[in-house]
């Protein structure tokens, strides 16, 4: 059956350090019909993250500029101060490309888009074996500080509280076999 990309979108959701970024790069490379949807974010760049690829890093002032030009589908505040969101050009952007954007968003963001796009949008949640688990994983990619560490381990218990919301729960104890369930569920969902 031959490729098209119609409106669809999805989305990958879960508590930080859950290993959304590790699924979402797997599947990035194995499905060339999917493009990474580039999020504005007000944080600053970690190492050796770029602007227009890993985000567009936006000042406050921008960011709340295109909030009222209603230039996004969704935005949060996801962590004290910091605003993340998606905006409609990028999604338009993927789509005349005749791609699927993938989002890799925050729970409040991923439900959002989902009430948006209804139909539209396949949404995956990957939930952590567990939240120790969880904190050994923020602890050892070692870019928190202890602060924001547990603020990210509090809000992932908050997160995965909201795992009902979303088409599937993909749980990631095993890296490897989670990407090939998440490829799964992308065969069917492209149709391929
Ligand atoms: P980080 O600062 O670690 O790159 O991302 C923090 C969190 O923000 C992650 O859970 C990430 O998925 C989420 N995030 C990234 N982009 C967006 C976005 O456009 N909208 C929302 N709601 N969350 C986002």
């Amino acid at each position: 059956m031959s490729f098209t990309a119609g409106n669809k979108i999805i989305i990958i959701t879960a508590p930080s350090g859950a290993g959304k970024t590790s699924i979402t790069q797997y599947l990035l490379k194995l499905y060339p019909q999917l493009a990474f949807s580039v999020s504005a974010a007000t944080r600053k760049a970690r190492g050796s993250e770029v602007h227009g690829k890993d985000y567009y890093f936006l000042t406050a002032a921008d960011f709340k500029q295109r909030i009222q030009a209603n230039a996004f589908i969704e935005w949060e505040m996801v962590y004290e101060g910091k605003y993340y969101g998606t905006l409609k050009s990028e999604l338009q952007r993927i789509w005349q490309n005749n791609q699927v954007p993938m989002l890799d968003i925050d729970v409040k963001g991923a439900i959002h888009v989902q009430q948006q796009f209804p139909g539209a949008a396949m949404s995956l949640f990957i939930q952590p074996p567990s939240v120790e688990e969880l904190k050994r994983r923020l602890e050892s990619r070692g870019t928190e500080t202890a602060e924001s560490l547990q603020d990210r381990v509090n809000k992932a218990a908050y997160e995965i509280s909201f795992k009902h919301h979303f088409d599937y729960v993909i749980v990631n104890d095993d890296l490897a076999k989670a990407c090939a369930v998440a490829a799964q569920l992308i065969d069917k969902f492209l149709e391929l």
